[in-house]
């Protein structure tokens, strides 16, 4: 079984919440993290993802209140 490594991805970084493409030759992209957060130091990078998956709890909150209110 062989692997095709150029098989792009849309994957959305845990850290950022952007939409990266992955895999790209000679980008430090993970599977995880789009380039930019990849090259962040860990702690300040597990802490992106501690906000961002707040604001995305607090964003589906938000649009099931309003959409309640319709
Ligand atoms: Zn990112």
């Amino acid at each position: 079984m062989s692997e095709q490594e150029d098989e792009l991805e849309d994957r959305v970084c845990r850290a950022c919440h952007q939409t990266y493409r992955y895999p790209i030759r000679k980008s430090s992209a993970t599977r995880s993290h789009c380039e930019t957060c990849a090259n962040l130091p860990p702690s300040v990078r597990s802490t992106l993802e501690k906000l961002t998956k707040r604001v995305t709890q607090l964003t589906s909150r938000v649009e099931k209140l309003e959409s309640g209110r319709q």
